[in-house]
């Protein structure tokens, strides 16, 4: 047994789901309120003790084993979580390779390093003669108190060349390791080194966990260029993998489960000192795939708080050029009012954009008055609703071709809204906009899909009483828990030795109309982390793809190199390895499915004591849609593989 098994096999899920879910039994299962979204009405998360899985039924949509549930809750990734729950479950993890170990050493020694340099550049800003202007004007022109300014540990980088070059060589540091935290730069026309920063405002930056990893510095003579320099890229400084406050808003974040994305520092500060603690920003570049994925380990409401010129007009038009099917093999986010919508539509992300007044800073506004701020957050717009204004604003609307354009480039992003309630209002804003009729906005053929959906509807809902009866059967007769994690096992081992094969497998799948094979196909979180790198391995070059997974593989998860051979054999065809992957992954959604229906079946049922009134046709939905895809998962099933 594995690390990993051992923990699961140690750890009772019930017993560590309820030390954050209050959980009542329903059969041999256990329901609860959901602990990831915010809904007390509905007890619509479920914990199935016999699979050692989770599931939120309501607008969550996921589930997991314990690891998911650990890393979602914690906000933590997979190496973090195996520590804790190893520790939990009293097992003794083994040691990391030497030469991982001297890797993790050496960073940590660089970022020892950073809080030294921070001590210094403190020291600048409070206690010396240079730094009490500084301080005058963070605390008179900036309006930040002394507590905030300890809270954030600003700092005075002083205005010599080599101050702290000489400061930190004199406690011992090298040139190299100076140069590898970012600190010194090596002078280009003659020997030696200056530093980095000099003369400016020090911003430290931590990631979410608190570890310092740079620094961000603002010019304080308008003459010194630019006026915003950060750390240069090193082994602990990413700035596309950081947001800046993130490790002091991170909780904030989640308790008011909203996070507000600002342009800079001082608007996180700012919004900060003024009562609203859920601020970051993504330090001076558009947000990055991995920024969104970070937050969205806090919450899923985002508001945009960004200058006028950056999240306006330009870049608004420039993000609809984006192209859709761009996305099609991956769950990341790309920053454009284009790709959040996608991102929308996937997660069920609320975003929003809120319109700042000219020529003014979200914590100028803020400072002066926090209800003038409250009231512009209030009035943020969703997505949708800023692309239709912003694409019409200015524009002549009688213009049958302006029409025709806006209407060409908002229509498919309404389509991608997964709501039908939302999607309905957005239709009747746009043909509103537009002056034009709702119908003629939208083709014939959609408008004949939604009513063939609706007469089916009622033939759905009497056929799952006999399927209920009959998954019952089925689920009793499999060792269900350990079926799913070999067909997971078997499916990410042979990706793992293929990974190309990823694009055969999806063009499989969009031939029968299923969607392509996406994270939620693995909820086992060791596994996951390797689909995860699978993925990954496609979006590269550099390495083949087989070695890259390798190389990235967290230390515990190694094992399952040594049973690469056995799932493919020297010789074995592309198109047996199709069919192997088509048929694993077709049997793992078909289980899943099936206790999805069977679950929806459970938590409709009138004798259910916490009977479901409100979210009722919720769950009506979530079961068409699964009866839906059960019925193409059978007919994909009874089809040939290869061939035709
Ligand atoms: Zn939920």
């Amino acid at each position: 047994m594995n690390n990993i098994e051992e923990i699961k096999s140690r750890i009772d899920i019930v017993d560590l789901i309820s030390e954050t879910v209050k959980l009542r039994r329903a059969g041999k299962n256990y329901t609860g309120f959901c602990p990831f979204h915010s809904n007390t009405r509905t007890p619509a998360f479920v914990v199935f003790p016999d699979s050692g899985t989770w599931r939120c039924f309501g607008e969550c949509n996921e589930g997991g084993d314990i690891f998911r549930f650990i890393m979602k809750k914690e906000g933590w990734d997979f190496p973090e979580t195996l520590r804790y729950l190893a520790n939990k479950a009293g097992i003794i993890l083994e040691p990391l390779t030497p030469k991982k170990k001297e890797e993790n050493a050496y960073e940590e020694k660089l970022s020892g390093i950073l809080e030294e340099a921070l001590i210094f550049f403190r020291h600048h800003l409070m206690q010396n003669e240079k730094g009490k202007s500084v301080l005058a004007y963070l605390t008179d022109k900036r309006k930040l108190s002394l507590k905030t300014i300890e809270t954030f540990e600003l700092g005075f980088a002083p205005d010599g060349w080599e101050d702290g070059w000489t400061y930190f060589q004199n406690k011992g540091y090298s040139e190299k390791e100076l140069v590898d935290c970012g600190l010194i730069t090596k002078r280009s026309e003659k020997e030696g080194f200056y530093d980095r920063f000099r003369n400016r405002i020090i911003f430290p930056i931590r990631d979410a966990n608190q570890r310092m990893c740079g620094f961000g510095a603002r010019a304080l003579s308008s003459e010194d260029n630019p006026k915003y320099l950060n750390s240069p890229q090193t082994l602990l400084f990413d700035k596309s993998a950081l947001l800046y406050g993130l490790d002091k808003t991170r909780k904030p974040i989640r308790t008011v489960d909203q996070a507000i994305i600002v342009e800079g520092y001082f608007d996180v500060i700012g919004l900060y000192q003024s009562g609203f603690q859920n601020a970051v920003s993504p330090m001076g570049t558009a947000l990055t795939p991995i920024q969104m994925r970070l937050l969205k380990r806090y919450t899923r409401k985002i508001i945009l708080a960004l200058d006028p010129d950056s999240a306006g007009e330009k870049a608004t038009l420039k993000g609809l050029e984006v192209a859709r099917d761009s996305m099609d093999h991956s769950d990341d986010f790309i920053f454009d009012p284009k790709g959040l919508i996608r991102t929308e539509a996937r997660l069920d992300a609320d975003i929003r954009v809120c319109s700042l007044p000219d020529g003014k800073d979200p914590d100028e506004i803020a400072l002066e008055n926090p209800e003038t701020w409250k009231m512009i957050l209030e009035q943020a717009k969703p997505i949708i609703t800023h692309v239709i204004d912003t694409l019409s604003a200015g524009k002549n609307l009688d213009d049958p071709k302006t029409k025709s354009e806006i209407a060409s480039k908002v229509v498919p992003l309404i389509k991608d809204v997964p709501n039908a309630v939302e999607r309905d209002a957005y239709r009747q804003q746009l043909a509103r906009v537009l002056h034009i009729d709702e119908q003629s906005l939208f083709s014939i053929s959609e408008v004949q899909y939604i009513s063939r959906g609706r007469s089916r509807r009622q033939k759905i809902e009497k056929e799952s009483d006999d399927e209920f009866i009959k998954d019952q059967l089925e689920m009793q007769l499999l060792p269900i828990k350990n079926k799913i994690y070999n067909l997971e096992k078997h499916l990410v081992l042979l990706l793992f030795k293929k990974p190309e094969m990823v694009y055969d497998l999806d063009r499989y799948l969009k031939k029968n109309s299923l969607f392509p094979l996406s994270n939620s196909d693995v909820e086992s979180g060791d596994l996951q982390v390797v689909l995860t790198l699978i993925l990954k391995s496609l979006q590269q070059v550099d390495l083949d793809g087989e070695e890259f997974i390798s190389n990235n593989l967290p230390d515990d998860l190694h094992w399952l190199e040594s049973e690469l051979e056995q799932v493919v054999h020297e010789g074995t065809t592309q198109d047996r390895i199709l069919e192997d992957l088509a048929r694993t992954l077709l049997m793992l959604r078909k289980i899943r499915v099936n206790e999805k229906i069977k679950n929806l079946t459970i938590l409709q049922q009138p004798e259910n004591e916490e009977k479901i009134v409100s979210d009722n046709a919720l769950f009506q939905n979530e079961l068409m849609d699964a009866i839906k895809t059960r019925l193409l998962l059978e007919k994909a099933q009874s089809s040939p593989l290869i061939g035709d």
